[in-house]
C-alpha cells in the first residue's frame, strides 16, 4: 500500500508570544517554500493565533486550536470555541493532548464531546491519545490507548478519513527527551489502525494519519516516519525552533 501522506504538526503549547510566534512564522515561512508532499500544521497559543495566519495563510502551513470547548459560547470563561478557532484561521484543533488529560484533569467523555464537535465544525481533530511509563511497564499500554479511543471516539462515525487525525504520544516520551523505538511506535499505531478499523471499517482505517508524538526531533525522525503505520508526527519542544522543525518536515519529504 502506498504510504499516506503525513500530517506534521507542531505543539507551541505555552510558548512564545504573538511577537515571537510572528519571527518563528517568518523564518517557517522561508524555509518551508519547497514543501509539497506532506502536510504541515502549527498550534501557537491563541493569542498568536491571528499573527500566525497573517503570516502563514498563503503558505502550505495550515494553523491549529491547542484545544477547544464543546459548546457554540456561554459563560465558561477561558475557554474557546470551536468557531473562534475558525475565524482566527484555524482548521485543526488538538483535542486530548496529554497535558490536558494529566495536569488539567480532562476526561474521555468531555474529550468525546470536544472531537464531536471539532468534525461538526468542520475543523480535524487531531485526538491524541497514550499510555504513562505505569501503564507500559504493567504491560497496559494496548488496554489503556483501547479505553481512551473507545471512549474519545463513542458516537464518532467518520466518512472522509482525511476529517480526523489520530496522535500517539506515550506520556513517558512528552517533553523527556526519551523517544518511543521506531518499533515501540509501530506496533502501538498498528493496533490503532486495528481498532479503528473494527470502529469504521478497514478501508476508512487504512486511510486515517496516525501521528507519532513524544521527543521527536531532527536526528530520530526519518526512522519513525519511515514506519509503515506512522503517518506523520506531533512535535511540542523541537517545533519552536523552525531549523529543527524543518528539518524534522524535511525528513518527512524525504520518506514520502
Ligand atoms: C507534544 O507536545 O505533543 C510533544 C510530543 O512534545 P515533545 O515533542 O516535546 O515531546
Amino acid at each position: 500500500m502506498a504510504k499516506r501522506r503525513l500530517v506534521i504538526g507542531g505543539n507551541w503549547k505555552m510558548y512564545k508570544t504573538p511577537t515571537e510566534a510572528a519571527t518563528t512564522s517568518k523564518a517557517l515561512k522561508v524555509k518551508l517554500i519547497n514543501v509539497e508532499a506532506v502536510d504541515v500544521v502549527v498550534c501557537p497559543p491563541a493569542t498568536a493565533l491571528l499573527a500566525v495566519n497573517q503570516i502563514l495563510k498563503d503558505t502550505v502551513v495550515k494553523l491549529g486550536g491547542q484545544n477547544l470547548h464543546w459548546a457554540d459560547e456561554g459563560a465558561f470563561t477561558g475557554e474557546i470555541s470551536a468557531k473562534m478557532l475558525k475565524d482566527a484561521g484555524c482548521s485543526y484543533v488538538i483535542v486530548g493532548h496529554s497535558e490536558r488529560r494529566h495536569v488539567f484533569g480532562e476526561r474521555d467523555e468531555g474529550l468525546n464531546k470536544k472531537a464531536i464537535k471539532a468534525l461538526q465544525e468542520g475543523l480535524i481533530p487531531i485526538f491524541c491519545v497514550g499510555e504513562t511509563l505505569d501503564d507500559r511497564e504493567r504491560g497496559r499500554t494496548e488496554a489503556v490507548v483501547r479505553e481512551q479511543l473507545q471512549n474519545g471516539l463513542a458516537g464518532i462515525v467518520v466518512d472522509d478519513p482525511g476529517s480526523i487525525v489520530v496522535a500517539y504520544e506515550p506520556v513517558w516520551a512528552i517533553g523527556t527527551g526519551v523517544n518511543a523505538t521506531p518499533q515501540q511506535a509501530e506496533d502501538v499505531h498498528a493496533f490503532i489502525r486495528e481498532f479503528l478499523g473494527q470502529l469504521w471499517g478497514k478501508a476508512t482505517a487504512d486511510q486515517v494519519r496516525i501521528q507519532y508524538g513524544g521527543s521527536v526531533k531532527p536526528q530520530n525522525a526519518e526512522e519513525l516516519l519511515g514506519q509503515e503505520n506512522i503517518d506523520g508526527a506531533l512535535v511540542g519542544g523541537a517545533s519552536l525552533n523552525a531549523d529543527d522543525f524543518a528539518a524534522i518536515i524535511k525528513a518527512g519529504q524525504s520518506v514520502s
